[in-house]
């Protein structure tokens, strides 16, 4: 079977790597890097996969040479002197294009990710993959904050959890484990020192008072301009809290509502890719924690 561009349905006859590969020749001499692949899924053996790789090397088959070559080539050109100073340990002052950039990035970063775990695994509905191409930004139904990692452990993850609700709107839910999107969906997306966290619902009034937390920025929507700096940033045990904060935020929130309830045995899918640094970390020497913003 022939798979198709997820965004705009012609054959899907390109690659497109998961991470910016020009960022492979800063771990030029690390050589293959351990990679390992992690999926939880409800009603499913949990799966895990470890294999060897070069730097920002992996790519899926699943967009067409045409937005291969067009829009997405030109959002990583225009990403990349953001993301290139910040793999270099500088901070950047970040305005409307940068933030906006640096959004969409960490969208389509995400959206590549997820096909890291098979086209069953999907979590981010394909209304966000149709708004981004015909709008090239996310859209009002995504939230992504960005901060800064200073952490050792990796130099890329995706990490990724998926949740279904049961609402008056939905009514009662079968359990459709290939459903291939769910209701709300987050992703952590760390590249170097820079991680996004990326969340989105179809439940736009989920959207309603969700805080960010400190030391991160809101980046979509829009608000403002801001510096971002490399520390202080989260470190490993921090990363892994941040990836599972919002989730545990509607865990909590979600059943108070009135019309809002969990299906009563749902646990969250979720998929975790990563790649483990060789003995020096891309973006420099360890920082003082608690240092200057
Ligand atoms: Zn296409």
């Amino acid at each position: 079977m022939s798979r198709t561009c997820v965004f705009c349905g012609a054959p899907a006859d390109s690659q497109e790597h998961v991470w910016p590969d020009w960022a492979a020749s800063m771990l030029s001499d690390a050589g293959p890097l351990p990679h390992l692949h992690q999926i939880r899924q409800e009603g499913r053996p949990d799966e895990e996969r470890r294999y060897s790789k070069g730097a920002y090397s992996v790519t899926v088959g699943v967009v067409c040479a045409r937005c291969n070559n067009t829009w997405m080539s030109d959002l990583e050109s225009r990403a990349k002197p953001y993301l290139e100073t910040m793999l270099h340990g500088h901070g950047r002052a970040l305005h409307a294009t940068g933030v906006t950039t640096l959004a969409t990035w960490a969208l389509k970063t995400a959206m590549m990710v997820e096909h890291l775990h098979g086209s069953k695994r999907r979590i981010i509905p394909h209304q966000e993959y149709a708004y981004l191409f015909e709008h090239r930004e996310p859209s009002e139904r995504v939230r992504i904050w960005m901060g800064a990692y200073t952490g050792t452990d990796a130099v890329a993850v995706g990490s990724m959890w998926g949740l279904d609700a049961e609402t008056n709107e939905t009514g009662p839910r079968e359990w459709e484990p290939d459903r291939g999107a769910r209701d709300i969906w987050g992703a952590t997306i760390l590249f170097g020192p820079v991680v996004f966290q990326v969340f989105g619902t179809s439940l736009v009034p989920l959207l309603n008072g969700l805080r960010g937390w400190s030391g991160t920025h809101r980046i979509w929507p829009y608000e403002q301009s801001f510096i971002w700096t490399p520390s202080p940033g989260f470190n490993d045990q921090q990363l892994m809290a941040f990836s599972e904060a919002l989730l545990h935020e509607f865990q909590r929130r979600v059943p108070t509502g009135p019309d809002l309830r969990w299906r009563s045995s749902s646990e969250p899918d979720t998929a975790h890719h990563s790649e483990k640094p060789p003995g020096n970390l891309i973006h420099g020497p360890e920082r003082s924690p608690g240092g200057a913003t």
